[in-house]
């Protein structure tokens, strides 16, 4: 029996806190209680704010409990696609902020001291056809070069050291990602925001807000709440509360398939270093092995947007076998989804509009991304200057046609699936003969 709650709730459950009665006023209502909530409730209960965070589900419920834990702050657009879009100077500032935003996630859970089972593996990229590879490998070199971070080129020859499979044609190496068990980390910080004094409400949802008197009334449906600021921390979750932000932000969801423990002899075989894992496909997947290095943990796009067919489970297990044909047949003993924001330009971003702060659209890499950007918006908030960010520009672009249910996205869907295909037979013909 696959279960369809995720592998991380075994060990860390979400719970939902006492039910305490909803304060009318106070200094500021935060809208999510992920990551980005947690974050900023944190950061603004500890400057003295008197803050409450709402989330209509249990606080983690979204995707915060239920990601792959993959640390890796990455930006989905390549570098000179950003200098192409937004100009050489925001487009080196976000890189560098990617790499400041990773450090600082290592060191707030060395200092706080949460219980997360981060590791600094280093991750793997494969690249899915040959001539991928001399991308990746320039890219190590730019790595490197421009940012300082431990990257490098793995050729095929000498990938089954990283990774025990025949599928890419060499691929990069970087040592700065690492993994982490997202149920814990979000756990700690839900443990610190309330020794902060942040009063957490789960199951609790805002129905909207109304900007009133140098501030904000909110509607939750416990009751009213009169507040100076409102941040919303609702990315791939975002309802009716906020519609102009709901046709910014495209719900995906994303699912992982979690193996049976395997023997050590087979994992150390699969995943000798124990890296994060990720490829150059149109719909990549991504993968690591779990904390404890028994399973492998293997994720990539749902394709759905309703209902739970098995189809996305089966395509998952397929994807799993064709990288490692040893686990053809391997018994999986959870799938489950959730839903990633993505937005028109795929940066995320920290932004205000008639006061209201916003920290959202991650694009599926919010472990870093969304802790680091609800500290920001709450430090903007309190007038500190660390809450400048290269992230904080105009909002996104509304999506055309589009005013909350994503309905475009099985095409989408198929459309890369179908170029995936067609370059399959590239990679049949480059691929060299088995070990
Ligand atoms: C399957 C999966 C795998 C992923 N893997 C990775 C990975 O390996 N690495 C990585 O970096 N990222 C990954 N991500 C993305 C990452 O999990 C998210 O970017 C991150 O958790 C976002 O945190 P958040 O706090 O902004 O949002 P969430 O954790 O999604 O929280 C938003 C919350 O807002 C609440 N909400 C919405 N509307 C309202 C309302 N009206 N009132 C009250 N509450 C409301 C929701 O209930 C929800 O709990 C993955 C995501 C998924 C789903």
């Amino acid at each position: 029996m696959v279960q369809s709650t995720p592998y991380w709730w075994e060990t860390a459950p979400p719970t939902a806190p006492p039910q305490v009665a909803v304060r009318s006023k106070c200094d500021v209502v935060i809208v999510g209680a992920g990551y980005t909530g947690l974050s900023a409730g944190l950061t603004l209960a500890r400057a003295g704010r008197d803050v409450q965070i709402f989330d209509r589900q249990r606080p983690g419920e979204g995707a915060s409990t239920r990601n792959g834990g993959i640390a890796s702050g990455s930006i989905r657009p390549s570098y000179r696609q950003m200098v192409r879009r937004f100009g050489k100077a925001r487009a080196a500032a976000i890189q560098f902020e990617a790499k400041a935003a990773r450090e600082d996630l290592a060191a707030f859970i060395a200092h706080e001291a949460v219980d997360c089972e981060f590791q600094l593996t280093g991750r793997f990229t494969g690249a899915a056809i040959a001539s991928e590879y001399e991308g990746l490998a320039r890219e190590a070199d730019l790595l490197r070069k421009e940012l300082k971070v431990e990257a490098y080129a793995v050729p095929r020859s000498e990938q089954h050291g990283v990774l025990g499979t025949e599928f890419y044609h060499g691929g990069q190496l970087r040592n700065d990602i690492g993994g982490l068990h997202p149920a814990k980390l979000h756990h700690g910080l839900l443990r610190l925001a309330q020794d902060a004094g942040a009063l957490v409400h789960g199951e609790t949802a805002v129905l909207g807000f109304v900007q009133k008197a140098g501030g904000y009334q909110v509607e939750t449906a416990r009751g009213r709440v009169q507040a100076d600021h409102v941040i919303a921390g609702t990315n791939g979750y975002t309802d009716g509360f906020d519609p102009w932000l709901r046709r910014r932000l495209v719900p995906v969801r994303s699912r992982i398939i979690a193996t049976a423990p395997l023997s050590n002899n087979l994992m150390a075989e699969l995943m000798p270093r124990g890296v994060m894992c990720a490829e150059t496909r149109k719909l990549h997947y991504y993968y690591r092995p779990s904390p404890d290095r028994t399973r492998i943990l293997f994720g990539g796009r749902d394709g759905t947007i309703a209902g739970e067919p098995a189809w996305p489970t089966d395509n998952l297990r397929r994807a799993l076998s064709d990288i490692f044909p040893v686990l053809d047949g391997v018994d999986i003993t959870h799938s489950w989804y959730g839903h990633v924001a993505m937005n028109r330009d795929m940066i995320p971003r920290i932004f205000s509009r008639q006061g209201m702060r916003y920290a959202v659209g991650y694009c599926g890499s919010g472990v870093v991304w969304a802790r680091w950007a609800g500290q920001k918006a709450a430090w903007q908030i309190l007038g500190d200057e660390r809450g400048g960010s290269a992230l904080d520009f105009r909002p996104p672009a509304a999506v055309p046609l589009f005013n909350g249910k994503p309905w475009f996205l099985p095409l989408v869907f198929a459309g890369l699936t179908l170029q995936d295909r067609l370059n399959r037979p590239r990679r049949r013909q480059q691929r060299p003969s088995a070990r």
